[in-house]
């Protein structure tokens, strides 16, 4: 993970796109996959937006065991549909070491929910999979611990991996969780890996979700991931964060005037 067991930054190339090189890359998409029709409304929106690559929870890891848990392989079918359907690549999240050969079957990148930064067995079983992970922050990490979390990544033999900020808890509680975009120039200079930066979770909020995008960009982030879901109010999961189709369209168009500026 280290700097200094590899000085150049690392290239992350999945599908015919490169993560950590010159192009920032925005994942985008719902919380969860609620339907085959949201899916692919959401998909064929976010496209056209210029997102690259498609978010969406088939297993989702809910605060609470009474809310929605998610489609499961349905939802992953859904999404490799999406796939084929729009040319987008697919990252979703997988939450249990068994589940991980099924979720790498059907998507691109393999997401590590916050919640399971630290859950060893299953870094060690993603380790595994033959495709690039994509490492959320625990709400809790410190950045020496998210580091290790990597290095058991890696030590398992992937070297695929990115990192994701996410926020952290903090005493602050307007917003959902605090994003520390500091953690982005940090990681640039102690690890060669991408740094991508989750703004939906990171406030909590849609109207937050712009400009902490373009604060990331500035940051330096090699990429986002940002909920987007065609109606937001009816979401089953994390509408208060998600952007509308429209206000996402509107923030691709700035980020785009902001990433030639820089
Ligand atoms: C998500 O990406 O939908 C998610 C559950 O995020 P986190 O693990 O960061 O809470
Ligand atoms: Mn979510």
């Amino acid at each position: 993970v280290s700097r200094e067991f590899h000085a150049a930054d690392s290239i992350i190339r999945v599908g015919g796109q490169e993560i950590g090189g010159n192009k920032i890359h925005v994942m985008a998409g719902p919380c969860a996959v609620e339907s085959r029709a949201q899916i692919l409304e959401t998909a064929h929106a976010v496209r056209e937006a210029g997102a690259t690559f498609l978010r969406g929870g088939a297993f989702k890891p809910r605060t609470s065991p009474y809310s929605f848990q998610g489609l499961e392989e349905e939802g992953l079918r859904y999404l490799a549909e999406a796939r084929d359907e729009t040319g987008l690549l697919v990252i979703t999240e997988v939450i249990d070491a068994q589940d991980v050969s099924l979720v790498a079957h059907y998507a691109d990148v393999l997401q590590i929910g916050a919640r399971n930064m630290q859950n060893f067995v299953l870094l060690k079983e993603v380790a595994k999979c033959g495709k690039p992970v994509l490492l959320k922050r625990g709400p809790s990490a410190t950045l020496e611990e998210w580091m290790m979390a990597a290095e058991y990544i890696m030590d398992g033999g992937n070297y695929q991996v990115m990192f994701c900020e996410r926020g952290i808890r903090t005493f602050e509680s307007y917003t959902r969780n605090t994003l520390d975009l500091s953690m982005v120039p940090a990681l640039h200079a102690l690890s060669h890996l991408p740094v991508i930066v989750d703004p939906s979770h990171g406030t909590g909020k849609w109207q937050l979700v712009h400009p902490m995008a373009k604060a990331a960009l500035a940051a330096g982030a090699d990429g986002l991931i940002v909920e987007v879901h065609p109606h937001p109010e009816k979401a089953v999961s994390d509408g208060k964060q998600s952007l509308t189709p429209e206000k996402f369209e509107i923030m691709m168009a700035d980020l785009a005037r902001l990433s030639t500026a820089l």
